[in-house]
C-alpha cells in the first residue's frame, strides 16, 4: 500500500517535471524566433549583415522546435509500440558521414570541433536507416548539450568481436557513476547540483536509443567520467558474409 503511494508520487512528480520540462524547450525557440521576427518587422536593423543573422537564428530555433516535436512524436509511436523499422544492408561510415554533412554547419555555429575517424573495411549491418540516423543524432545532440568549456566531438565507427560500433566521445559535464544506469530510462534526467545540468531537455532521447538498438539486436553502451567527459556506443550485429572476408 504504501509502496503503492510512493509510486504514484514518484509517477505524477515526473510526469509534472516532463510537462515543465517540454513547455520550458520550446517557450525558449518560441520566444527567440517572435524577438527576432519583431526587430526585422520593425526594421531596426543596422546592417545586411545582421539581417542575415537573424534569419539565421529564425532557421535555427524552428528547427530546434521540430526536433522537440518529433522527438516527442517518435517516442510516442515507441511506446505505443508502433514504430515500424524499415531494415536493409547500410554501412554505418555512410549513415554517419550523411549525419555529419549535414549538422557540420550546426556544430560550426556552435563553435564545435568535431573529427570523424571511420573505421576501414566496415562489414554492412542490417539496419533501418532513419533510424540509425535518429539515434546518432541524440547523442551528438546530448554531446553539444552537455558540453562546457571544451566543445570536442569525435566520431568513430569500427568492429569489434562481430559487433559494428559507432561512438560519439565528448569533452563534456559527464555522468556521475550512480546514474549511469538511469539515463536510458524515459524522463530520467540527472537533477544532481551543478550548473552542468542547467539545461533543459525531455529525458527521452536515450530511452529512444535504446528502443531503436534493442529493435536493431544491438546495445548502447556508456562509459563516462564526471567533468571529463561521455562516450556513447552503438553496437550492431554485423552482416555474416562480409564479416568472413576480413579480419
Ligand atoms: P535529455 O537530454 O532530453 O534530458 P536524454 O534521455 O537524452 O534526455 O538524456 C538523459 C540524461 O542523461 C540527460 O538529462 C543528462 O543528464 C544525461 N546525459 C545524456 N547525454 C549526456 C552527455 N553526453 N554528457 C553528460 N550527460 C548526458
Amino acid at each position: 500500500m504504501y509502496r503503492n503511494v510512493r509510486k504514484e508520487t514518484r509517477l505524477a512528480r515526473i510526469k509534472s517535471d516532463f510537462v515543465s520540462n517540454v513547455s520550458h524547450e520550446i517557450r525558449t525557440p518560441l520566444a527567440l524566433i517572435n524577438m527576432f521576427i519583431e526587430t526585422l518587422e520593425l526594421n531596426r536593423i543596422r546592417s545586411e549583415e545582421q539581417r542575415k543573422e537573424y534569419y539565421e537564428i529564425i532557421g535555427q530555433e524552428t528547427r530546434r522546435l521540430a526536433g522537440i516535436v518529433n522527438k516527442i512524436l517518435n517516442f510516442s509511436k515507441i511506446d505505443s509500440g508502433n514504430r515500424k523499422y524499415r531494415f536493409e544492408n547500410v554501412n554505418l561510415n555512410e549513415i554517419a558521414g550523411d549525419v555529419l554533412h549535414v549538422y557540420k554547419y550546426h556544430l560550426e555555429s556552435q563553435k564545435f570541433s568535431y573529427y570523424f575517424e571511420p573505421g576501414s573495411d566496415l562489414p554492412s549491418v542490417t539496419a533501418d536507416a532513419e533510424a540509425v540516423t535518429d539515434a546518432i543524432i541524440n547523442l551528438i545532440d546530448n554531446a553539444v548539450k552537455y558540453s562546457l568549456e571544451k566543445k570536442e566531438i569525435h566520431i568513430r565507427t569500427g568492429i569489434r568481436n562481430h559487433f559494428v560500433f559507432i561512438e560519439v566521445t565528448d569533452k563534456g559535464a559527464g555522468i556521475p557513476e550512480k546514474a549511469q544506469k538511469f539515463v536510458f530510462d524515459k524522463f530520467y534526467r540527472v537533477s544532481e547540483g551543478s550548473l552542468a545540468y542547467k539545461g533543459k531537455g525531455t529525458g527521452l532521447g536515450l530511452s529512444i536509443v535504446r528502443h531503436i538498438m534493442d529493435a536493431h539486436n544491438g546495445a548502447v553502451d556508456l562509459e563516462s567520467k564526471v567533468g571529463l567527459g561521455t562516450t556513447f556506443r552503438l553496437d550492431f550485429p554485423a552482416n555474416k558474409e562480409q564479416n568472413n572476408q576480413k579480419q
